[in-house]
């Protein structure tokens, strides 16, 4: 394995307020940096002081959005251990979404070698007040200095860390949804399963107007018939129906959620009964109007679970358990945030220490 550089810096930063981090507001001393050049393959890993990166105006990612991303987190354990949530998944991810744009992938193990060193250097960086935690973001962007399309041979592989409280100011209460059925994240074929800035991209518009309206997140709709559920702006969906957990099955346009992953894997181990397949809108709001949509919520890093309170679609609001977390919503938040900070048995072998 390649050898990781230090860099030191001159000087370090004030730490903030840890009681009042809000979401990716500041960013740790240093980061971890590796470049690719075709040919070479990925080389001069190190970690260096965080700060501005010097890159031509032509530079490609800026022009053709080559860039993919993850995002992950680290915790103090209830033992003083620095505890990383299944990070092979998200190297995985990460080299998946690479594999669709282009982008060279990347030495799972050494990625994942080089995010420990960087989360040790930082480890007076990650808060220890409930809910909070060192968010992780690992990144890759196209450096080639070329205005033409195609894919880049030259990439730099980064990873920044910022302290962080919970995602939503409404914390682990339910958030208010807007059904969008104009605007589309993505369809079969394109880039939904990637982890990638053009998503967000497109989402922008449709995020503003359902702010402006009063709501936190829209959930998309499949982009051909605006009638199958795909998730959530930063999360997956999941559905609680006449006690049954139904999720929408991974379908290409939908982003493979590493809490999904989890939620589902120990749900089915609680003995719950847990379906993968399409579902509707139709079918939500029905079950709704029927008294069977015991509970709806989020999965996501950020925010774990987000039990979702009002869903709003064609001027058609529904209120889901009173706009309280449902029992099961809070299960699944108690036992991966138990397990993520070292206070339920991790059965599944799911933690990494840093
Ligand atoms: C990252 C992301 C998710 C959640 O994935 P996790 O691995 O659970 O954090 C869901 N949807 C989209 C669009 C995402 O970018």
């Amino acid at each position: 394995m390649q050898e990781i550089k230090f860099i030191e810096a001159k000087n370090l930063k004030e730490k903030p307020d840890m009681k009042n981090l809000g979401f990716g507001n500041y960013y740790t001393d240093y980061m971890f940096v590796m470049d690719y050049t075709e040919g070479k393959g990925w080389h001069d890993a190190r970690i260096e002081p965080y700060g501005p990166l010097m890159m031509e105006p032509a530079s490609m990612v800026l022009h053709y959005g080559q860039a993919t991303f993850e995002g992950l987190k680290a915790y103090y354990g209830v033992d003083g251990d620095i505890r990383l949530f299944r990070p092979e998944k998200n190297m995985e991810r990460l080299n998946e979404s690479n594999k669709r744009l282009c982008i060279p992938e990347l030495d799972v193990d050494f990625a994942i070698e080089g995010i420990k060193k960087l989360v040790k250097i930082e480890k007076d960086w990650i808060p220890t007040e409930p809910g909070t935690s060192l968010y992780i973001r690992p990144f890759v962007i196209a450096t080639d200095v070329h205005v033409g399309v195609h894919p880049s041979h030259t990439y730099k592989f980064i990873v920044i860390l910022s302290p962080v409280g919970a995602y939503y100011k409404e914390g682990i209460n339910p958030v208010k949804i807007y059904v969008e059925d104009d605007f589309v994240r993505a369809v079969k074929g394109g880039l939904g399963y990637a982890k990638t800035a053009a998503n967000y991209a497109a989402s922008l518009k449709s995020q503003v107007i359902a702010e402006e309206k009063g709501y936190t997140q829209v959930l998309w709709l499949d982009g051909i018939n605006r009638k199958y559920i795909e998730e959530v702006g930063t999360m997956n969906v999941m559905f609680v129906i006449d006690g049954e957990v139904v999720t929408p099955e991974l379908n290409g346009s939908i982003l493979p959620g590493i809490t999904r992953m989890s939620t589902i894997e120990l749900l089915k181990d609680a003995g719950y009964k847990v379906t993968e397949r399409r579902v509707s809108i139709e079918e939500v709001f029905e079950a709704a109007e029927n008294g069977k949509l015991d509970e709806a919520f989020g999965t996501g890093t950020a925010a774990v679970i987000s039990p979702i309170g009002v869903l709003e679609w064609e001027g058609k609001k529904i209120t889901i358990n009173d706009g309280k977390i449902g029992q099961i919503s809070q299960k699944v938040y108690d036992t991966i945030t138990g397990i993520q900070s070292g206070a339920v048995e991790d059965k599944f072998g799911w933690i990494t220490k840093a």
